[in-house]
């Protein structure tokens, strides 16, 4: 019987296609009824999750510790705080997100109105990844939500504390019968997958955005890709070099080490100007981190040792053995890897022929400036692109010149945080985007609604098409 029990434990914790099947009927069936549909509902759910966040900050902050011993005031800024603004932003708006929207008519409809209405897409999915594991699953989350969905989230077992967290407080706080989480790896994501939904919000590498597209295409599920790439940051001569290092130390090893979507991932400098920007880069790196970055509590570590071997690879490349002008030390056994800096790298080299999603900054150098966005344009689009330089001519030539998911003049990162502003990439950096009224719109049908009255109508309109009407 002990066997049974536990036969009957394991059959119960196994989530297979039949269990997918079940529970996006019993979502379907839910949507259906209407009642994801009301302001009241949207509200009362994005209430929610703003108390459950309010209320469970030291969990979060726990179980971040956990996954990626996270800095708390890094927990705080960028997984915390911003989930509760998205949140904030999504109750403050939604009544006049959810409006239909006045259109013109035209000659041909006269007289007549028209609008155009959003409408819930149905049931969802979100499949979320693990650098910011609560950020990057709650705020598609939240725009399902305002969007009227009803919504299934698969968080990444990458994160394991922060994804029982998710699974654990969303049952706890959230209407069950309309918002699901699914915990799981490969074979949990590829049951949900089998499964017809009215949209997929995905976001990690382009390698697993590919088997999503794929899978939902087969019921032709439009799908949200939020990928990757390699981010550049091209740093003018003409810089204030002190603040534009400390920004790239910040968006670089400030946030998660360097494991985020947005991070810088190489520089493009002139050779002229390398050697001072490595001076400064530096410089600032030991005013944050100290002489042993290992040892500092500031700086998160690497995710697991899987990602920790991919990156030593990085480094232990032949063709960048003399090329680490700072950094390089590496313990295996805490996973930890410090700040980086590579000059003068091969195009050929490991570190540059992937995204680096790590501590490794490799520099690039030019003998002008200009010559940064050939070498940006011709690999693949980047999720973001970064340009220090305070020439007017050359700010514009950039945004011209450079195709990117997002830009940023002058710092890093921080493009992110501003709900006017779309987050995704473009090419191979994704498609699709999300973030206040975008998120809003990315889980809603725009349906156009004409009204007209019995009047108004021509005569041409209507056969038989006599000579006589053709010369009116
Ligand atoms: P990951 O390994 O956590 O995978 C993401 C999700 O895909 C997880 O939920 C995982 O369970 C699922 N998955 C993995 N293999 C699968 C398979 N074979 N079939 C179905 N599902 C599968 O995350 P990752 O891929 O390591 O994420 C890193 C990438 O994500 C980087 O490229 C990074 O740039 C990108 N990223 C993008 C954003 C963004 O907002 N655009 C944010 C964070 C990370």
């Amino acid at each position: 019987s002990a066997t049974l029990s536990l036969m009957a434990e394991v059959e119960k914790e196994t989530f297979d296609i039949e269990k997918a099947d079940l529970l996006v009927k019993d979502l379907r069936k839910v949507y259906r009824s209407g009642k994801t549909k009301s302001y009241e509902w949207r509200v009362s759910q994005l209430k929610r999750i703003l108390k459950m966040v309010e209320e469970k900050e030291r969990d979060i902050i726990k179980a971040l510790q956990e996954d990626l011993s996270k800095p708390e005031l890094e927990s705080y800024i960028s997984e915390i705080s911003m989930t509760k603004g998205s949140c904030k932003h999504a109750l403050e708006e939604l009544e006049a997100w959810m409006k239909p929207q006045k259109a013109k008519t035209s000659i041909t409809t006269y007289p007549s109105s028209a609008e155009i209405v959003s409408e819930p897409l149905g049931v969802v999915l979100v499949i979320s990844t693990w650098n910011y594991p609560f950020l990057l699953s709650l705020d598609p989350v939240i725009g399902a939500i305002a969007a009227g969905n009803a919504v299934v989230l698969k968080p990444s077992e990458v994160a394991p504390a922060s994804s029982s967290l998710l699974a654990k407080l969303l049952e706890e706080y959230v209407d069950n019968s309309a918002i699901r989480v699914v915990e799981g790896a490969v074979a949990e994501t590829s049951a949900l997958l089998e499964q017809k939904w009215d949209k997929i919000f995905y976001t990690g590498s382009g390698h697993v955005g590919r088997i999503v597209m794929a899978a939902a295409s087969k019921h032709l599920t439009p799908v949200i890709l939020e990928l990757g790439g390699k981010c550049p940051v091209v740093v003018a001569s003409d810089v204030n070099i002190k603040v534009a290092t400390m920004r790239i130390i910040a968006g670089k090893w400030g946030c998660n080490n360097g494991q985020t979507c947005i991070a810088p991932d190489y520089i493009i400098t002139t050779k002229a100007f390398a050697p001072k920007l490595i001076d400064a880069l530096r410089h600032e790196l030991v005013e944050f981190f100290g002489v042993n970055p290992l040892e500092s509590d500031d700086i998160s570590r690497i995710v697991n040792l899987y990602h920790y071997k991919r990156l030593k690879r990085l480094i232990d490349d032949d063709k960048v053995s003399n090329k680490i002008v700072l950094g390089g030390q590496t313990n295996e056994n805490q996973l930890k890897i410090a700040p980086t800096i590579l000059l003068d790298v091969p195009e050929d080299a490991l570190v540059m022929k992937e995204e680096i999603f790590g501590p490794l900054l490799p520099i690039l150098t030019v003998e002008n400036i200009e010559d940064s966005f050939t070498v940006i344009n011709s690999r693949s689009k980047p999720l973001a692109a970064y340009f220090f330089t305070n020439n007017e001519d050359l700010k514009k030539d950039f945004v011209r010149n450079v195709s990117a998911g997002g830009m940023l003049i002058n710092d890093t990162i921080l493009h992110l945080t501003v709900p006017s502003l779309p987050f995704g990439g473009v090419g191979e950096s994704g498609m699709g985007s999300y973030h206040g009224k975008f998120s809003f719109d990315a889980f809603s049908h725009k349906k156009a609604v004409l009204y007209r009255t019995f009047k108004g109508d021509s005569p041409t309109r209507f056969p038989p098409y006599s000579a006589g009407k053709l010369q009116l």
